[in-house]
């Protein structure tokens, strides 16, 4: 390739060259690809805004309150104690995206993704709604400002506004919790001015992205479309121009009837620019792989309804790697992804194997600091220490009480004896161990405490006891 034909690798296809925003008006998509997708999205869409109102066990489904460290997901819960189980969880999610990236490329993107199912299939088909098609839409946005246009645009920008909102109020869902929220919005905004403000920022963040910066999001600001350089190789299938087939010996040239394209060379492609006029981000498929390209299928449609016109076969641009294009080589199980796929299993048993280790109610006794030892009539030694119990559960754990189990002693609650620990709640005080002399091994002695429901145990955990040297 020249090195004229490889400008496009210099630039980004939505910046002008005098460095402005080059505005993309993308064709409205059509095709078996975008009619999948739609039904994906549509699915999505009803997990990601049902999801905070959604319970197990009394625990929102997902839920990620950063500003109290509680986390729901998949309705378990974690907290501050579980942050190993988090940061294995998160693990596992990296590294399965690295896994799905290295055989399908951004596949996520073009599917999953928030960003691209919001703008895609909910903030565009707005405004294909209301402003048309690409023509249209082009039209419009070089007319002088009439009736029509400010009708429009008040409508579109109205409507964009509400979905923001909603949007947030989601975002909110998920951070603060469901409960909260709709306790907010039944309080009212005035009990709540500071929420609402933290509302009406998010609300500007969603139609900014959304109305405004759009595929730039995917270009300039997401560290994922950023990581493509590294995990792409030639074996990974992504949305691609056949070019072999589409550029043939003398390269792509404009549709002619009755002519014989095989004969003259000419390649497969028709050079209609369909693909570039569908493209959400602006670039041109048939200059390659590029960091743009969120594989968003539109192209593919676009080319096969387009092959199916001048009756040449589909799939000239197709989910394909560059080997299978070059070398006509099927997909294969590579090492790499071998080495990720066993990287993935290992992880996800840890994870399981710990979250089935996992106790519902979390003990930790531990010394007063700077408090030695007590010595007490009767040859009693007595330690003071504090306790924090954490009640994982939506239940109340009744009745609790703490019991030595190893050696034989008293343990002396500071003000209380039997106590209860609300839902998700921390119980915290403290408490006096008293033992005789005679049972301590040493100056430093383990000891074992169970921690008792209605005389039921249900957990256990150590503590260290300290005693003169003479009694060893
Ligand atoms: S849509 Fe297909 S035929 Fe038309 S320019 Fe793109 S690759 Fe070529
Ligand atoms: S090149 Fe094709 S798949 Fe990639 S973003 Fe553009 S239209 Fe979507």
């Amino acid at each position: 390739m020249s090195q004229d034909q490889d400008h496009f690798r210099d630039s980004i296809g939505t910046i002008k060259e005098d460095g402005k925003r080059a505005w993309v008006f993308p064709k409205k998509p059509s095709g078996k690809f975008y009619q999948y997708r739609k039904y994906v999205s549509y699915g999505l869409l009803a997990f990601l805004i049902l999801s905070p109102f959604i319970k197990i066990n009394g625990n929102q489904f997902l839920m990620f309150n950063v500003l109290e460290r509680r986390f729901n997901i998949f309705g378990f819960p974690f907290y501050p104690q579980d942050f190993h189980l988090f940061v294995i969880s998160m693990i596992i999610g990296v590294v399965f995206i690295a896994l799905f990236t290295v055989a399908f490329g951004r596949i996520f993107c073009g599917w999953m993704c928030p960003q691209t199912i919001f703008m895609e299939m909910v903030f565009r088909r707005i405004e294909y709604w209301i402003d048309g098609d690409r023509g249209a839409q082009m039209r419009l946005d070089r007319q002088e400002w009439n009736a029509e246009k400010i009708r429009k645009r008040v409508l579109k920008w109205s409507i964009f506004f509400i979905i923001s909102f909603i949007i947030a109020n989601v975002f909110l869902a998920y951070l603060i919790g469901s409960d909260r929220l709709i306790q907010y919005i039944t309080d009212g905004p005035a009990q709540h001015i500071s929420t609402m403000i933290s509302l009406l920022i998010f609300t500007a963040v969603f139609y900014f992205v959304f109305a405004w910066f759009r595929e730039q999001v995917c270009i300039i600001a997401c560290p994922y479309g950023r990581m493509q350089g590294v995990l792409l190789d030639n074996k990974s299938i992504v949305v691609a121009y056949d070019h072999k087939r589409g550029e043939a010996e003398n390269g792509r040239k404009k549709w002619r009837k009755n002519e014989d394209r095989e004969a003259l060379g000419h390649g497969d492609c028709i050079d209609c620019f369909q693909c570039v006029n569908v493209c959400p981000t602006g670039i041109d498929i048939r200059n390659g792989t590029q960091l743009e390209c969120v594989n968003c299928t539109a192209c593919i449609d676009e080319c096969d309804t387009i092959m199916e016109k001048v009756n040449l076969p589909k799939g000239l641009i197709r989910y394909a790697s560059e080997d299978e294009i070059t070398k006509k080589e099927k997909f294969k199980f590579t090492p790499r992804l071998k080495g990720y796929t066993a990287v993935l299993i290992i992880l996800t048993g840890v994870l399981i194997g710990m979250m089935f280790l996992r106790n519902d109610l979390e003990a930790n006794i531990l010394r007063l600091p700077g408090q030695l030892y007590e010595h007490k009539e009767g040859n009693i030694i007595s330690n003071v220490y504090t306790y924090k119990l954490l009640n994982k559960t939506t239940k109340t754990v009744e009745d609790v009480q703490f019991k030595l189990i190893s050696p034989k002693g008293e343990i002396k609650l500071v003000r209380h004896e039997n106590f209860d620990v609300k839902p998700e709640a921390l119980a915290e005080g403290t408490l006096f161990i008293e033992i005789n002399a005679a049972v301590l091994s040493g100056d430093k002695n383990n000891l074992k405490i169970g921690v008792y429901s209605k005389d039921k145990l249900i957990e256990t955990t150590t503590a260290r006891f300290l005693a003169p040297r003479s009694y060893k």
